[in-house]
């Protein structure tokens, strides 16, 4: 099977890399060439162009940042493509553009699916991501081998867009759960409870979740987390603004009520004026210790 990958930076790399690894014969594309290079180094086919990488085809996957560059490609990519190639967008982007490429594609004849994907670039280096799929159930079924050798976990979640409504509607919780568990531990402190005598006692009350017990933001509290390395590395604070971003795009479109989304976004967009772009977003933690209260 001859896939075409086209995005080959933070994720996009990786992932190809891991495809080659599990015996796929795999033609790239990026127009950063240092990108590609790097890829080639590791098995990857360099091609001269995303046209040329399209062409024969029997898969091709896109991994870049944003929607407008999803459709910008696929205005050049889906008519040099053969009729019934399958076209996998790996990109976090808005449901609206998500939709509108699997309009493309079937418009052109080509099998879509949206596989949004969680698990940062570890989980793409060791092929251990989750896949959050959107499309018909025959597009699923044909996409399944291919994400299996870049992933644990493939869940369908519905149709067309619904990988990026899973991933933003997750990531919305994550956002606003982090914050929540932030301010607990910063009143604690203020009032003189010790921060494990906390996690001693939510961790295992009705204050349990994820942010909580597998990614604490205090140091030295509970399970190794980017914490302990002074917020390096992990989930930058910049990508959770991105998809708290998405998040609120999509429910303004839809109608949706989401005052807490809306909050966090504001408070992840003030973090990163004040300079927390790179840092993992549990270090929002910091920011709201610095905050006076009004
Ligand atoms: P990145 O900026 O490292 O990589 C994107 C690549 O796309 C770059 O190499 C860029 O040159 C290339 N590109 C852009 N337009 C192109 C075009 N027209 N043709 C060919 N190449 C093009 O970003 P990333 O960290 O790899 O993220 C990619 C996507 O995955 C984003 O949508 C991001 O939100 C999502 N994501 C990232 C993470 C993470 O931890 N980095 C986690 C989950 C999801």
């Amino acid at each position: 099977m001859k896939i075409a990958f086209i995005g080959l930076g933070n994720m996009g790399g990786p992932m190809a890399t891991n495809l080659v690894a599990k015996g796929f014969v795999v033609k790239g594309f990026d127009i950063v060439a240092a990108n590609l290079d790097k890829a080639a180094e590791r098995g990857v086919v360099a091609a001269r162009s995303a046209v040329s990488a399209v062409k024969d085809a029997d898969i091709v996957i896109t991994m870049v940042p944003a929607g407008q560059h999803v459709l910008d490609l696929y205005r050049t990519i889906l008519l040099p493509a053969r009729r019934g190639t399958l076209f996998i967008d790996c990109s976090t982007i808005d449901v609206a553009s998500a939709r509108e490429a699997h309009a493309m594609a079937q418009g052109a004849g080509m099998q879509s699916l949206d596989a949004p994907v969680s698990g940062g670039t570890a989980g793409a280096a060791g092929a251990t991501l989750t896949f959050m799929a959107g499309g018909d159930a025959e597009a699923f079924e044909r996409a399944h081998p291919v994400l299996s050798a870049m992933g644990k976990r493939i869940v369908h979640c519905g149709g067309a867009g619904a990988g990026q409504a899973a991933k933003i509607c997750n990531n919305m919780i994550l956002g606003v759960s982090m914050i929540a568990v932030s301010e607990a531990f910063v009143l604690a402190e203020k009032l003189g409870l010790e921060a494990t005598a906390l996690y001693d006692v939510a961790s295992a009350a009705s204050g349990q979740c994820w942010s909580l017990t597998s990614y604490c933001p205090v140091p030295g509290v509970g399970p190794a987390s980017p914490a302990d390395n002074d917020y390096r590395s992990g989930f930058a604070a910049a990508l959770m603004l991105k998809d708290l971003a998405l998040a609120q795009q999509a429910a303004a479109a839809a109608g949706a009520a989401t005052p807490l989304g809306a909050h966090a976004e504001q408070l992840y967009r003030s973090f990163i004026a004040a300079g927390g772009a790179e840092k993992d977003f549990s270090a929002i933690i910091r920011y709201l210790a610095e905050t006076p209260r009004d």
